[in-house]
């Protein structure tokens, strides 16, 4: 391996930080996929009406105002499609 190419780099912070954000990326969706399956499984029905049809995961803490809870179990909540529109203009509206 070639020293001279190893140690050139004309931006030494902004290609590898670019790079570690797009594998943080892939990491969290890769997670997110697999929490959101796992949250579906414990809780297989709507938490505000009980129904098992369009179900989507919520997260109780929006993930724009609380990035650190949006692959936390405890910040999840099983809801249908209606319920999810309805919790989520409750949140906009605080
Ligand atoms: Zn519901």
């Amino acid at each position: 391996m070639p020293d001279k190419i190893k140690t050139f780099n004309p931006f030494p912070h902004a290609t590898p930080s670019h790079q570690r954000r797009e594998d943080m990326q892939w990491y969290h969706l890769a997670r997110w996929r697999r929490l959101r399956n796992w949250k579906l499984r414990l809780n297989p029905t709507c938490q505000r009406c009980g129904t098992h049809e369009d179900l989507h995961v919520h997260h109780i803490k929006p993930r724009k105002q609380f990035p650190e809870l949006a692959l936390q179990l405890e910040n999840l909540k099983t809801l249908c499609r209606k319920c999810h529109g309805i919790e989520e203009s409750s949140v906009t509206k605080l």
